[in-house]
């Protein structure tokens, strides 16, 4: 079980790493993490630059949003980490972005189907794309738990994309591999019609990503 200083530092690097990998511009997106023993958030700060967040700047809260260490406010899209959090005892890392192929499909209310071995690998499923939610309260967490299917990712209608993980590294792979797949399905639908993969395919690759491929289990 990583130390608070460490599940911080592991934070930051997935906020650093969203920019540099362009999922997100500006100050739009955000990474989290948890510390599920301790009850303790750490998520980015609200509308500060990626090129010069510190560790330090990281904010700290509870699962009810209190402020507990920090002297940032937090992310303006801490309540819908948190409503995961709460809901999915089993994600310790979320990320948001607005990343431009998941947007894409996003803005058109259209989920991304299995259509590459890579999406089954990774995803094990299709991306299910959630209908469109104002940010108030809990709307946008309460339409992702509808909507969430078996892959560690949503779309949210005319909105981004929300990725999950058991740990915030996790749910940066996810992030990215949600945009690449995102990409490679834009174009090949502005070629032609792609097939979705046959289930039986899809859980064939699935389970084998899952567990022969690489050098560990993370
Ligand atoms: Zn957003």
């Amino acid at each position: 079980m990583p130390s608070l200083e460490q599940l911080r530092r592991e934070v930051w690097a997935a906020n650093l790493e969203i920019f540099r990998a362009g999922l997100v511009t500006m100050h739009s997106g955000n990474a989290s993490g948890i510390d599920r023993k301790k009850g303790r958030v750490i998520i980015k700060p609200s509308g500060m630059d990626y090129d010069k967040l510190r560790p330090s700047d990281l904010v700290e809260t509870d699962l009810d949003g209190r402020k507990l260490r920090g002297r940032w406010k937090p992310s303006v899209d801490l309540p819908h980490h948190l409503y995961l959090y709460r809901h999915c005892p089993e994600i310790g890392g979320v990320i948001h972005t607005h990343s431009n192929y998941a947007t894409a499909f996003a803005l058109l209310g259209r989920s991304i189907p299995v259509y590459l071995t890579a999406i089954a690998d990774e995803f094990g499923a299709e991306i299910p794309c959630a209908s469109y939610v104002d940010n108030q309260g809990d709307h946008i967490g309460e339409t992702i738990l509808k909507h969430m299917g078996k892959a560690p990712a949503i779309l949210l209608g005319n909105h981004g994309a929300f990725a999950w993980g058991p740990t915030p590294r996790a749910a940066l792979k996810a992030a990215v591999m949600l945009e690449d797949v995102a990409k490679t399905c834009y174009l090949a639908l502005a070629l032609g019609k792609p097939k979705p993969l046959a289930p039986a395919e899809i859980r064939k690759w699935y389970e084998r990503y899952h567990t022969t491929y690489g050098q560990e289990n993370e």
